[in-house]
């Protein structure tokens, strides 16, 4: 750990979330009770039976000890995935020891699943990340990135084969649960295909103080006992790092991109990467939050000034079709966010690899930018793709 040793910094983060928290919600359960360094609330995810902490573990661990540290501290739910080069490896290291007590969110390698993918190929599939996660089950298995147009149209999750799978996995008991997981531009429209074909257990949506829109969706889970589960929580995640006027502060922005998503209860639970021991006391500093303070308020005006001129909102697709050159606008200033504000430049680099020459941002030079006036963030889009150009392209 970097500078404040661990229990300090524990202490520092719990004290400011005590003074923030105004009044306890749902009581924890006895064997976790209030501690400097725990899970505080436990919801009930959807209709699994599981009760979740309101605050669950992304990937981002190269550490095995972290993530004991994790679950030592009443994290109880684990988002991987195929994607996720080495993490289902990594869990696996410590999973045997934890099985019962933690719920296992996997997710099949987008490009895999497709309008023609087999049954059996899923089957392998699963059986592979079943064995790198060192475990014959999963508690949920979902369909990654849909609504992205990258992998396909509605078609994609149209096809008989998932749902066969799913059934068979449930069936052979590898797998529990089903669901679905999207930050794309048809996130919305995909996301309600599945709820109102009864296809999802849970699902796990981009989401945050600065994006809208998702409302609706999350009222229809919610009264069919979906599960709700938000990433994409921290809008541009180092944000304060990068802002002068929050740079002195005790606590910080991402807490307060955090406790905004748990004090609004439409999630029954978030998930967010814990890298380090750091980043686990920090975010279950704010666990148990029902309400904003003043203070959270304040940080959140700041982020907004600082971060929602330049912030391509997960799951909006305003702009989507509005390129007459097809350039993938939302993906690329993902990528260009993963480059400047994740510290992710390699994996950045190799997506923005992926996008085809002919629909990257050299088609903007001369446009009349229709993207721009289509974006109701009012993002300077054609400048902002232009820079991620030049970040993300290998020289
Ligand atoms: S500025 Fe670029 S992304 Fe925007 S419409 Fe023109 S070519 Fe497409
Ligand atoms: S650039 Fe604007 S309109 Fe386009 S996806 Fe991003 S936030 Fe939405």
């Amino acid at each position: 750990m970097k500078g404040m040793n661990r229990r300090g910094f524990v202490r520092a983060s719990a004290a400011v979330a005590a003074a923030a928290m105004t009044r306890p919600a749902i009581a924890a359960p006895a064997q976790d009770a209030p501690d400097s360094g725990r899970v505080r609330r436990f919801k009930p995810l959807g209709k699994t039976g599981w009760r979740v902490g309101d605050v669950s573990a992304g990937s981002g661990q190269r550490d095995p000890a972290v993530l004991n540290y994790i679950f030592e501290s009443g994290i109880n739910l684990i988002d991987t995935g195929f994607q996720y080069a080495g993490h289902e490896e990594l869990v696996g290291k410590v999973l045997p020891k934890w099985r019962d007590k933690v719920f296992v969110l996997d997710k099949w390698d987008p490009p895999l699943v497709t309008a023609t993918v087999t049954k059996s190929a899923l089957l392998e599939a699963l059986d592979v990340s079943l064995q790198r996660l060192n475990t014959t089950y999963v508690d949920c298995m979902m369909l990654h990135s849909i609504g992205h147009p990258r992998y396909g149209g509605l078609e994609r999750i149209q096809n008989p084969a998932i749902y066969e799978a799913w059934d068979e996995a449930k069936r052979l008991g590898k797998v529990r649960f089903t669901g679905a997981s999207s930050h794309g531009v048809r996130m919305i429209e995909d996301m309600n295909w599945g709820l109102d074909n009864n296809r999802f257990d849970l699902i796990l949506i981009g989401a945050n103080f600065l994006t809208h829109g998702a409302e609706p969706l999350l009222k229809k889970a919610r009264a069919k006992g979906v599960g709700t589960i938000a990433m994409k929580t921290m809008t541009t995640y180092k944000s304060d790092l990068n802002i002068q006027a929050l740079q002195n502060e005790q606590t910080n922005a991402r807490q307060a991109c955090l406790k905004w998503i748990l004090a609004s209860d439409l999630f029954d639970t978030l998930v967010v990467s814990m890298p380090n021991y750091d980043r686990v006391a920090e975010y279950l500093a704010v666990s148990g939050t029902t309400s904003l303070t003043a203070r959270d308020e304040r940080y959140l005006r700041t982020v907004a000034a600082a971060v929602g001129p330049r912030y391509c909102r997960p799951g909006c697709g305003a702009c989507h079709g509005a390129c007459p050159h097809g350039v993938p606008v939302a993906d690329i200033l993902r990528y260009k966010m993963y480059f400047e504000d994740y510290g992710e430049e390699k994996f950045a680099m190799q997506r923005y690899g992926l996008v085809p020459a002919s629909t990257r941002p050299s088609r903007c030079a001369g446009c009349a930018a229709p993207c721009e006036a289509a974006c109701p963030y009012g993002l300077r889009v054609r400048e902002r793709l232009s820079e991620a150009d030049r970040q993300l392209r290998f020289a």
